[in-house]
């Protein structure tokens, strides 16, 4: 396994393999790694010859109040889940290489990109497709791997690759859970005991909306109310988003049919946790 700190060097690496005609698979992650992002790393080692992992902490998709400066790190342990899973290549690349002085230019996926947390969090995505288009220009992947866990990023992802004809296929695997149903996130770490447990009604609420669903609900606002007055009674900080939207265009559904995305946003203690479920009628 090589650790690469240096765009150019990544970029070169890349080249080369790819003269070879071999594929790249590429998952990219902030670190403080954990089985979701290992559930990718696995696939992409399933797929492609090569696999490689970036570990950064994207200043730009954090808002000036976000948790940016306190976002677990944890390289050493993150190299060694590498290592573990074969993967070949870890860029890991400071903030001058990703952004040196004079950098201007971003990317903004309109439409997908203003909802649900796009809403509650101003330029997030215009930070997530800005490094993930860089990354794709250094790495050179053949296929990348994202998690449902983030639904609202795959999609803007896919549309990127799409608008731009980026050449990339671009995967999205489940969200993957603690026993107890907890979907993993690196942000779990900031939970306390108690927190901690209070976050499960996350997954149960959506799981609730799958059963009203099923016996027949299909007026979105009565569900949201169901999931709000559950999520409640375990005392979060504050509700961010409790939203049905429809699967194409990320918009609220205004009567449910067809397939529907059921997100939440939920702050417990200063923790912002997100979670979806894909519903078919
Ligand atoms: P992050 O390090 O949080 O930026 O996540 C890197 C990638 O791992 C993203 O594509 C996430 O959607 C994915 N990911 C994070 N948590 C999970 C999870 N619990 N299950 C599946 N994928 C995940």
């Amino acid at each position: 396994m090589r650790v690469i700190n240096s765009a150019d060097r990544m970029s070169s690496l890349a080249e080369s393999v790819r003269k070879k005609g071999k594929k790249i698979g590429f998952v990219p992650t902030m670190g403080y790694l954990h089985e979701g992002h290992l559930s990718l790393v696995r696939r992409a080692r399933k797929d492609a010859d090569i696999v490689a992992v970036s570990i950064y902490v994207n200043p730009t998709q954090f808002g000036p109040k976000e948790d940016f400066k306190r976002y677990p790190r944890d390289l050493k342990r993150d190299l060694s889940l590498c290592r573990r899973e074969n993967v070949d290549f870890v860029f890991v690349p400071s903030s001058e290489q990703i952004y040196p002085e004079g950098f201007s230019t971003y990317v903004n996926v309109e439409g997908l990109s203003e909802s649900l947390c796009g809403a509650k969090r101003p330029g997030h995505f215009k930070g997530v497709a800005t490094i993930v288009n860089k990354l794709f220009c250094i790495v050179k992947p053949d296929i990348a791997y994202f998690g449902q866990k983030d639904a609202q990023q795959a999609m803007i992802i896919k549309r990127m690759v799409l608008d731009l004809d980026m050449n990339i296929k671009v995967k999205v695997l489940p969200i993957v859970r603690e026993p107890d149903g907890l979907a993993m996130s690196s942000r779990n770490k900031y939970l306390s005991l108690d927190e901690r447990k209070r976050a499960l009604v996350l997954f149960r609420s959506l799981q609730k909306a799958g059963d009203m669903i099923k016996s027949g609900e299909s007026n979105p606002r009565i569900i949201v109310n169901k999931m709000r007055d559950l999520i409640k009674k375990q005392r979060p900080t504050k509700i961010d988003y409790i939203s049905l939207v429809d699967t194409k265009e990320l918009k609220p559904v205004k009567k449910i049919k067809g397939e529907v995305l059921v997100a939440v946003a939920v702050y417990f203690g200063r923790t912002r946790l997100i979670d979806n479920i894909k519903l078919k009628v």
